[in-house]
Protein backbone atom coordinates (compact mmCIF):
# COMPACT_ATOMS: atom_id res chain seq x y z
CA UNK A 1 0.00 0.00 0.00
CA UNK A 2 1.28 3.37 -0.74
CA UNK A 3 1.73 5.76 1.93
CA UNK A 4 0.05 9.20 2.61
CA UNK A 5 0.48 11.76 5.28
CA UNK A 6 -1.09 14.78 6.12
CA UNK A 7 -1.72 17.61 9.36
CA UNK A 8 -4.08 19.98 10.00
CA UNK A 9 -3.81 23.01 13.09
CA UNK A 10 -5.19 22.69 16.19
CA UNK A 11 -5.84 26.72 15.83
CA UNK A 12 -9.35 28.86 15.25
CA UNK A 13 -11.07 25.62 17.01
CA UNK A 14 -13.72 25.05 14.24
CA UNK A 15 -12.75 23.13 10.97
CA UNK A 16 -13.77 25.15 7.79
CA UNK A 17 -15.17 24.31 4.46
CA UNK A 18 -12.10 24.50 2.53
CA UNK A 19 -10.41 22.24 5.63
CA UNK A 20 -13.02 19.82 4.97
CA UNK A 21 -13.33 19.82 1.22
CA UNK A 22 -9.58 20.42 0.24
CA UNK A 23 -8.02 17.28 2.57
CA UNK A 24 -9.68 15.99 5.33
CA UNK A 25 -12.46 14.11 3.06
CA UNK A 26 -9.65 13.10 0.72
CA UNK A 27 -7.90 11.19 3.77
CA UNK A 28 -11.17 9.61 4.93
CA UNK A 29 -10.90 8.07 1.30
CA UNK A 30 -7.64 7.78 1.22
CA UNK A 31 -7.08 5.70 5.12
CA UNK A 32 -8.87 2.60 3.02
CA UNK A 33 -6.52 2.51 0.19
CA UNK A 34 -3.45 3.79 1.87
CA UNK A 35 -1.23 3.42 4.45
CA UNK A 36 -2.33 6.77 6.04
CA UNK A 37 -0.81 9.11 8.83
CA UNK A 38 -2.42 11.59 10.12
CA UNK A 39 -1.49 14.48 12.47
CA UNK A 40 -2.65 17.63 14.26
CA UNK A 41 0.05 19.35 13.99
CA UNK A 42 0.62 21.82 17.31
CA UNK A 43 3.73 22.61 16.53
CA UNK A 44 2.68 24.44 13.58
CA UNK A 45 0.01 25.96 15.33
CA UNK A 46 2.58 27.46 18.02
CA UNK A 47 4.71 29.27 14.92
CA UNK A 48 2.41 31.91 16.30
CA UNK A 49 1.16 33.16 19.68
CA UNK A 50 -1.15 30.36 21.18
CA UNK A 51 -3.03 30.31 24.81
CA UNK A 52 -2.07 27.24 26.32
CA UNK A 53 -5.36 26.18 27.62
CA UNK A 54 -7.12 26.82 24.22
CA UNK A 55 -4.27 25.18 22.11
CA UNK A 56 -4.87 21.85 24.81
CA UNK A 57 -8.74 22.36 24.06
CA UNK A 58 -8.60 22.97 20.27
CA UNK A 59 -5.83 19.42 19.64
CA UNK A 60 -8.59 17.36 21.18
CA UNK A 61 -10.90 19.46 19.56
CA UNK A 62 -9.49 18.79 16.37
CA UNK A 63 -8.78 15.66 16.73
CA UNK A 64 -12.34 14.69 17.91
CA UNK A 65 -13.33 16.62 14.18
CA UNK A 66 -11.21 14.56 12.53
CA UNK A 67 -12.93 11.37 14.09
CA UNK A 68 -16.44 13.35 13.05
CA UNK A 69 -15.33 13.32 9.45
CA UNK A 70 -14.76 9.43 9.12
CA UNK A 71 -10.95 8.96 10.31
CA UNK A 72 -11.34 5.56 12.13
CA UNK A 73 -8.40 4.84 14.39
CA UNK A 74 -8.03 0.75 13.55
CA UNK A 75 -7.49 2.23 9.23
CA UNK A 76 -4.79 4.99 9.69
CA UNK A 77 -2.86 6.45 12.03
CA UNK A 78 -4.00 9.42 13.95
CA UNK A 79 -1.60 11.29 16.28
CA UNK A 80 -0.63 14.74 17.86
CA UNK A 81 2.90 15.88 16.06
CA UNK A 82 4.45 17.00 19.37
CA UNK A 83 3.78 13.58 20.91
CA UNK A 84 6.52 12.65 18.51
CA UNK A 85 9.59 14.22 18.75
CA UNK A 86 11.18 13.44 15.77
CA UNK A 87 9.29 16.11 14.49
CA UNK A 88 11.79 18.42 15.40
CA UNK A 89 14.77 16.60 15.03
CA UNK A 90 14.49 16.09 11.92
CA UNK A 91 13.31 19.65 11.01
CA UNK A 92 16.10 20.90 12.28
CA UNK A 93 18.16 18.74 9.78
CA UNK A 94 15.87 20.04 7.31
CA UNK A 95 16.75 23.72 8.22
CA UNK A 96 20.62 22.80 7.97
CA UNK A 97 19.78 21.93 4.32
CA UNK A 98 17.52 24.96 3.10
CA UNK A 99 19.05 28.08 1.50
CA UNK A 100 18.03 31.24 3.36
CA UNK A 101 16.50 33.00 -0.01
CA UNK A 102 14.87 29.41 -0.72
CA UNK A 103 12.82 29.49 2.34
CA UNK A 104 12.70 33.35 1.34
CA UNK A 105 10.34 32.38 -1.02
CA UNK A 106 7.68 30.82 0.32
CA UNK A 107 4.53 32.51 -0.35
CA UNK A 108 3.16 31.21 2.44
CA UNK A 109 5.29 33.20 5.11
CA UNK A 110 5.36 35.97 3.30
CA UNK A 111 1.53 36.58 3.25
CA UNK A 112 1.78 35.62 6.90
CA UNK A 113 4.23 38.02 8.00
CA UNK A 114 3.27 40.78 6.18
CA UNK A 115 0.24 40.61 8.17
CA UNK A 116 2.05 40.64 11.31
CA UNK A 117 4.94 42.89 10.76
CA UNK A 118 8.70 41.64 10.53
CA UNK A 119 9.09 42.00 14.27
CA UNK A 120 6.37 39.76 15.52
CA UNK A 121 6.49 37.08 13.00
CA UNK A 122 8.36 34.94 14.66
CA UNK A 123 11.65 32.86 12.71
CA UNK A 124 9.34 29.57 13.65
CA UNK A 125 6.69 30.79 11.25
CA UNK A 126 9.33 31.28 8.55
CA UNK A 127 11.06 27.93 8.81
CA UNK A 128 7.38 26.09 9.22
CA UNK A 129 7.51 24.93 5.67
CA UNK A 130 11.03 23.28 6.68
CA UNK A 131 9.06 21.74 9.55
CA UNK A 132 6.53 20.37 7.04
CA UNK A 133 9.14 18.83 5.11
CA UNK A 134 10.33 16.85 8.33
CA UNK A 135 6.55 16.03 8.68
CA UNK A 136 6.28 14.19 5.45
CA UNK A 137 9.89 12.81 5.04
CA UNK A 138 10.10 10.94 8.28
CA UNK A 139 7.25 8.83 7.28
CA UNK A 140 8.78 8.49 3.61
CA UNK A 141 5.54 9.29 2.42
CA UNK A 142 4.10 8.81 -1.22
CA UNK A 143 1.85 11.28 -1.30
CA UNK A 144 0.35 14.17 0.91
CA UNK A 145 -3.31 15.04 0.21
CA UNK A 146 -3.45 18.91 0.94
CA UNK A 147 -5.37 22.09 -0.48
CA UNK A 148 -3.77 23.74 -3.70
CA UNK A 149 -2.18 26.46 -1.45
CA UNK A 150 0.38 23.82 0.28
CA UNK A 151 1.73 22.76 -3.29
CA UNK A 152 4.73 25.16 -2.86
CA UNK A 153 5.64 23.22 0.61
CA UNK A 154 5.14 19.91 -1.40
CA UNK A 155 7.90 21.27 -4.11
CA UNK A 156 10.17 22.23 -1.02
CA UNK A 157 9.75 18.87 0.26
CA UNK A 158 10.50 17.26 -3.15
CA UNK A 159 13.52 19.61 -3.52
CA UNK A 160 14.96 18.81 0.05
CA UNK A 161 14.47 14.90 -0.43
CA UNK A 162 16.68 14.54 -3.48
CA UNK A 163 18.99 17.05 -2.02
CA UNK A 164 19.72 14.74 0.70
CA UNK A 165 19.27 11.60 -1.53
CA UNK A 166 21.86 13.68 -3.80
CA UNK A 167 24.43 14.20 -1.08
CA UNK A 168 24.04 11.45 1.44
CA UNK A 169 22.88 8.41 -0.37
CA UNK A 170 18.72 6.91 -0.87
CA UNK A 171 17.27 7.93 1.82
CA UNK A 172 13.80 9.35 1.68
CA UNK A 173 11.08 9.03 -0.53
CA UNK A 174 10.26 11.90 -3.06
CA UNK A 175 6.16 12.60 -2.40
CA UNK A 176 4.11 13.44 -4.70
CA UNK A 177 1.05 16.42 -3.90
CA UNK A 178 -1.99 14.89 -3.93
CA UNK A 179 -4.96 18.03 -4.88
CA UNK A 180 -7.81 17.51 -6.48
CA UNK A 181 -9.10 19.90 -8.89
CA UNK A 182 -12.43 20.65 -7.98
CA UNK A 183 -11.79 21.60 -4.42
CA UNK A 184 -8.35 22.10 -3.80
CA UNK A 185 -9.32 25.44 -3.59
CA UNK A 186 -12.27 26.50 -1.55
CA UNK A 187 -12.65 30.43 -1.50
CA UNK A 188 -13.92 33.11 1.12
CA UNK A 189 -17.51 33.45 0.54
CA UNK A 190 -17.43 37.36 0.67
CA UNK A 191 -14.38 37.40 -1.21
CA UNK A 192 -13.90 34.81 -3.90
CA UNK A 193 -10.62 35.86 -4.59
CA UNK A 194 -8.84 34.58 -1.80
CA UNK A 195 -8.88 31.42 -0.24
CA UNK A 196 -11.00 30.38 2.65
CA UNK A 197 -9.01 30.61 5.26
CA UNK A 198 -9.00 29.80 9.33
CA UNK A 199 -6.44 32.87 9.94
CA UNK A 200 -7.71 35.37 7.64
CA UNK A 201 -10.98 34.99 6.44
CA UNK A 202 -13.78 37.37 6.33
CA UNK A 203 -15.94 36.26 9.32
CA UNK A 204 -18.97 36.04 7.07
CA UNK A 205 -16.75 34.51 4.21
CA UNK A 206 -15.66 31.59 6.38
CA UNK A 207 -18.07 28.93 6.71
CA UNK A 208 -17.08 26.78 10.33
CA UNK A 209 -18.15 23.49 10.49
CA UNK A 210 -19.03 23.83 14.23
CA UNK A 211 -21.11 27.10 13.94
CA UNK A 212 -24.71 26.99 14.35
CA UNK A 213 -26.27 25.70 11.03
CA UNK A 214 -28.49 28.77 11.34
CA UNK A 215 -25.39 31.00 10.61
CA UNK A 216 -23.89 28.81 7.99
CA UNK A 217 -26.98 29.19 6.16
CA UNK A 218 -27.37 32.81 6.80
CA UNK A 219 -23.41 32.92 5.28
CA UNK A 220 -24.21 31.03 2.34
CA UNK A 221 -27.55 32.57 1.31
CA UNK A 222 -25.76 35.89 1.43
CA UNK A 223 -22.50 34.95 -0.53
CA UNK A 224 -21.09 37.13 -2.55
CA UNK A 225 -21.76 35.88 -6.59
CA UNK A 226 -21.60 38.97 -9.05
CA UNK A 227 -24.26 41.20 -11.17
CA UNK A 228 -25.44 38.54 -14.05
CA UNK A 229 -27.66 35.67 -12.81
CA UNK A 230 -26.56 32.97 -15.30
CA UNK A 231 -25.60 30.12 -13.31
CA UNK A 232 -22.61 28.91 -14.86
CA UNK A 233 -19.42 27.20 -13.72
CA UNK A 234 -16.90 29.35 -14.64
CA UNK A 235 -13.74 30.17 -11.79
CA UNK A 236 -12.51 33.09 -14.17
CA UNK A 237 -15.57 34.77 -14.46
CA UNK A 238 -17.77 34.12 -12.26
CA UNK A 239 -15.58 32.67 -9.44
CA UNK A 240 -18.41 33.54 -6.41
CA UNK A 241 -20.78 31.37 -8.50
CA UNK A 242 -18.32 28.63 -9.24
CA UNK A 243 -17.02 28.51 -5.78
CA UNK A 244 -21.12 27.43 -4.77
CA UNK A 245 -21.26 25.42 -7.66
CA UNK A 246 -18.26 23.51 -6.48
CA UNK A 247 -19.23 23.10 -2.90
CA UNK A 248 -22.29 21.86 -4.20
CA UNK A 249 -21.51 19.12 -6.26
CA UNK A 250 -19.17 17.70 -3.84
CA UNK A 251 -21.37 17.50 -0.90
CA UNK A 252 -23.96 15.87 -2.62
CA UNK A 253 -22.13 14.09 -5.29
CA UNK A 254 -24.32 15.65 -8.18
CA UNK A 255 -22.00 16.54 -11.29
CA UNK A 256 -21.50 20.59 -11.72
CA UNK A 257 -22.57 20.19 -15.20
CA UNK A 258 -26.10 18.55 -13.92
CA UNK A 259 -26.60 21.28 -11.69
CA UNK A 260 -26.06 24.08 -14.25
CA UNK A 261 -28.80 22.63 -15.69
CA UNK A 262 -31.00 22.02 -12.71
CA UNK A 263 -30.80 25.83 -12.27
CA UNK A 264 -31.27 26.43 -16.08
CA UNK A 265 -33.18 30.36 -15.91
CA UNK A 266 -33.62 30.41 -12.30
CA UNK A 267 -31.75 32.92 -10.07
CA UNK A 268 -28.71 33.03 -7.72
CA UNK A 269 -31.49 32.59 -5.03
CA UNK A 270 -32.47 29.68 -5.86
CA UNK A 271 -29.37 28.11 -5.84
CA UNK A 272 -28.03 29.53 -2.09
CA UNK A 273 -31.49 28.31 -0.58
CA UNK A 274 -30.96 24.80 -1.99
CA UNK A 275 -26.84 24.67 -0.81
CA UNK A 276 -27.96 26.50 2.47
CA UNK A 277 -29.82 23.31 3.10
CA UNK A 278 -27.31 21.23 1.93
CA UNK A 279 -24.95 22.48 4.15
CA UNK A 280 -27.11 21.87 7.26
CA UNK A 281 -27.67 18.54 6.50
CA UNK A 282 -23.97 18.10 6.57
CA UNK A 283 -22.91 20.68 9.36
CA UNK A 284 -25.71 19.38 11.81
CA UNK A 285 -24.37 15.61 12.43
CA UNK A 286 -21.29 16.90 12.47
CA UNK A 287 -21.64 18.93 14.91
CA UNK A 288 -23.35 16.36 17.05
CA UNK A 289 -20.66 13.45 16.42
CA UNK A 290 -17.53 15.91 16.99
CA UNK A 291 -19.69 16.77 20.68
CA UNK A 292 -19.43 12.76 21.35
CA UNK A 293 -16.33 12.13 20.98
CA UNK A 294 -15.35 15.45 23.00
CA UNK A 295 -17.13 14.34 26.17
CA UNK A 296 -14.89 11.26 26.11
CA UNK A 297 -11.55 12.52 26.65
CA UNK A 298 -10.00 9.93 28.03
CA UNK A 299 -10.84 7.57 25.12
CA UNK A 300 -9.47 10.75 22.88
CA UNK A 301 -6.57 10.44 24.95
CA UNK A 302 -5.70 6.86 24.59
CA UNK A 303 -5.99 6.45 20.98
CA UNK A 304 -3.75 9.31 20.32
CA UNK A 305 -1.39 7.22 22.87
CA UNK A 306 -1.68 4.51 20.34
CA UNK A 307 -1.40 6.00 17.22
CA UNK A 308 1.94 8.50 18.51
CA UNK A 309 3.47 4.95 19.14
CA UNK A 310 2.97 3.74 15.81
CA UNK A 311 3.98 6.54 14.30
CA UNK A 312 6.99 6.56 16.16
CA UNK A 313 8.08 3.47 15.24
CA UNK A 314 8.29 4.46 11.71
CA UNK A 315 9.88 7.84 12.63
CA UNK A 316 12.32 7.04 14.82
CA UNK A 317 13.83 4.33 12.25
CA UNK A 318 13.69 7.38 9.37
CA UNK A 319 15.64 9.73 11.85
CA UNK A 320 18.01 7.24 12.87
CA UNK A 321 19.02 6.51 9.23
CA UNK A 322 19.45 10.32 8.45
CA UNK A 323 21.76 10.79 11.59
CA UNK A 324 23.80 7.71 10.13
CA UNK A 325 24.09 8.88 7.04
CA UNK A 326 25.24 13.13 7.94
CA UNK A 327 27.81 11.19 10.09
CA UNK A 328 26.42 12.34 13.60
CA UNK A 329 28.17 9.99 16.00
CA UNK A 330 26.10 7.36 17.31
CA UNK A 331 25.40 7.60 20.71
CA UNK A 332 26.90 4.08 22.57
P1 LIG B 1 -4.19 29.07 8.28
O1 LIG B 1 -4.88 30.18 7.52
O2 LIG B 1 -3.93 29.39 9.71
O3 LIG B 1 -2.98 28.52 7.57
P2 LIG B 1 -5.83 27.06 7.14
O4 LIG B 1 -7.22 27.46 7.00
O5 LIG B 1 -4.95 27.13 5.94
O6 LIG B 1 -5.23 27.88 8.35
P3 LIG B 1 -4.54 24.61 7.87
O7 LIG B 1 -4.68 23.85 9.14
O8 LIG B 1 -3.29 25.39 7.64
O9 LIG B 1 -5.80 25.59 7.76
O10 LIG B 1 -4.74 23.62 6.66
C1 LIG B 1 -5.22 22.27 6.77
C2 LIG B 1 -5.48 21.72 5.39
O11 LIG B 1 -6.58 22.40 4.77
C3 LIG B 1 -4.29 21.90 4.41
O12 LIG B 1 -4.16 20.72 3.63
C4 LIG B 1 -4.73 23.05 3.54
O13 LIG B 1 -4.12 22.99 2.26
C5 LIG B 1 -6.20 22.82 3.47
N1 LIG B 1 -6.93 24.05 3.16
C6 LIG B 1 -6.91 25.18 3.90
N2 LIG B 1 -7.69 26.12 3.36
C7 LIG B 1 -8.22 25.58 2.22
C8 LIG B 1 -9.10 26.05 1.22
N3 LIG B 1 -9.60 27.27 1.27
N4 LIG B 1 -9.45 25.23 0.20
C9 LIG B 1 -8.93 23.97 0.15
N5 LIG B 1 -8.09 23.46 1.06
C10 LIG B 1 -7.73 24.25 2.10
MG1 LIG C 1 -2.83 26.87 6.19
Amino acid sequence: RPRVLSGIQPTAGSFHLGNYLGAVRQWVALQESHDAFYMVVDLHAITVPQDPAELRANTRLAVAQLLAAGLDPERCTLFVQSHVPEHAQLGWIMNCLTGFGEASRMTQFKDKSAKQGADRATVGLFTYPVLQVADILLYQADQVPVGEDQRQHIELTRDLAERFNGRYGQTFTVPAPYILKETGKIFDLQDPAVKMSKSASTPKGLVNLLDDPKATAKKVRSAVTDTDTVIRFDPEKKPGVSNLLGIYSTLTGTAVADLEQKYEGQGYGALKTDLAEVMVEFVTPFRTRTQEYLDDPETLDSLLAKGAEKARAVAAETLAQTYDRMGLLPAK
